[in-house]
């Protein structure tokens, strides 16, 4: 108990800083050079505070969790330099890069031989390697026993996971999501196929294990079982439970994303899968980013997701502007965006905020009640920051008009700007729910997000 919260005090004081090396108390997982995942409290059912340390090969790294990883195109976050995204405080130190977009760069990389990282410049985060990327769709009926598609720029490649450990080998990721299978998201797949697909994922996983335990280059890389199962209960039980069997360092719940099934049944099936996984190790969600959905979704207990959200916003030329804040802070003045008020005095609730948006109808059908959309006529005068308050460069320095302005003219800074604000305004929406988890202010975050 007294370690548990020596790493409360540790994860609350590091909260706002999660990139930063670890501190002397973190030393000790150094040694031991394995991630650790310490859930630090379980509140309201299943939400769990937790904190992962000795994260990445070096094992000076933590990550708090709830979280979300930083989503990249090859290792960049689309739209941001280097310099412009240390414009951005308290990240986190985790980037996630694809191996649909490695794939065919894989003789450049074992001609380099030092691994990605080094290759792309990337000096203060660590690699985890998905398949593919969570905002791009990909075809699908190309998978065999023996084989899984991935699509690059240049189309298809198909990986054996001898082709996928070797493609590791020259990556040498920190984690690496194991090969599967997971095709079997649409609601109208068959019983058989989703049992074929537990299947063949459990295979793809055994010879991943076999391979890369005889891999010097991956000897310090952790790898995350994928857990899939598609809208069946019983085979998302299966899943999970064969592959907690296995020595996993944490878990990938696929198949599980936006516009493949409702939130009910995407939460009754966490449920049931998290309840089949070990406690000490991370869920890792993928294909989910939408804050209402991330809400839920947590509060079945998953730990991580993608962060690939802030990305999508940006896209349709809209900044997210929602309202996450707890509990006024003084310190934290002019990081966390206040509540939005109307011109009657009255805050509104984000759900209720979409339906007065006047956007173009093609960019509504996208659009979530979380964001504004910036093209809209309505802006063209408008000379307040994206959202008052927030912290950002883009909001400290810029107007909404002027965004209008970029976008209507087509101008590439507009998603320069907007990707700064967007992802400073996610990762302040996780650190706010770390701070309700601790706090006991889950209600209070839960009324803001999804409204009364
Ligand atoms: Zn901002």
């Amino acid at each position: 108990m007294e370690k548990l919260e020596t790493h409360l005090k540790l994860a609350l004081a590091l909260s706002d800083c999660s990139c930063q090396k670890a501190s002397v108390k973190i030393r000790g997982y150094m040694a031991a050079k394995k991630m650790q995942f310490e859930l630090i409290r379980v509140a309201q059912g299943n939400f769990r505070l937790g904190v992962l340390t000795g994260v990445g090969r070096t094992g000076k790294y933590l990550l708090n969790t709830p979280g979300c990883l930083l989503h990249t195109h090859l290792g960049t976050i689309p739209h941001l330099t280097q310099d412009t995204l240390h414009t951005l405080k308290q990240l986190p130190c985790v980037s996630q890069v694809t191996l649909s977009a490695l794939a065919e760069h894989q003789e450049v990389l074992e001609e380099f031989k030092d691994g990605f990282q080094k290759f792309a410049g990337l000096h203060d985060t660590l690699l985890y390697c998905s398949l593919h990327d969570p905002a791009a769709s990909s075809p699908t009926g190309y998978t065999t026993n023996k084989t899984v598609s991935v699509w690059g720029s240049g189309g298809r490649i198909e990986l054996t996971v001898a082709k996928f450990v070797a493609l590791l080998k020259s990556v040498q990721p920190d984690w690496y999501q194991c090969m599967a299978d997971g095709e079997t998201w649409q609601s109208n797949t068959s019983r058989k196929r989703v049992r074929k697909s537990v299947d063949r994922t459990l295979a793809h996983l055994d010879e991943c294990l076999l391979a890369h335990q005889t891999s010097p280059e991956l000897k310090e890389t952790e790898v995350f079982g994928v857990v899939e199962g598609g809208d069946i209960r019983e085979e998302r039980v299966r899943s999970a439970r064969e592959t907690a069997k296995r020595p996993m360092s944490g878990f990938c719940l696929d198949g599980l994303q936006t516009g493949s099934m409702d939130q009910a049944l995407r939460t009754e099936l966490i449920t049931a899968v998290n309840a089949e996984l070990p406690e000490d190790k991370p869920r890792l969600l993928q294909g989910v980013g939408r804050p209402d959905e991330v809400l839920a979704c947590v509060e079945a207990g998953v730990d991580l997701f993608e962060g690939f959200f802030p990305f999508q916003v940006t896209e349709r030329g809209c900044a997210l502007d929602f309202d996450y804040s707890i509990c006024p802070d003084p310190e934290r003045a002019g990081t966390a965006p206040p509540a939005v008020l109307e011109q009657d005095g009255v805050e509104k609730p984000a759900v209720e905020r979409q339906t007065d948006a006047d956007v173009n109808s093609g960019d509504q059908i996208q659009m979530t009640p979380f964001e504004i959309n910036l093209k809209d006529k309505r802006f063209h005068d408008d000379f307040g920051p994206l959202v008052e308050g927030c912290g950002c460069y883009c909001c400290r320095n810029h107007q909404r008009a002027y965004i209008h302005h970029l976008l209507v003219t087509n101008e590439l800074l507009a998603s320069v700007l907007l990707m700064i604000h967007n992802t400073a305004h996610y990762q302040g929406f996780f650190r706010a729910l770390r701070d309700a988890l601790a706090n006991d202010k889950l209600d209070i975050l839960k009324r803001k997000i999804l409204g009364d």
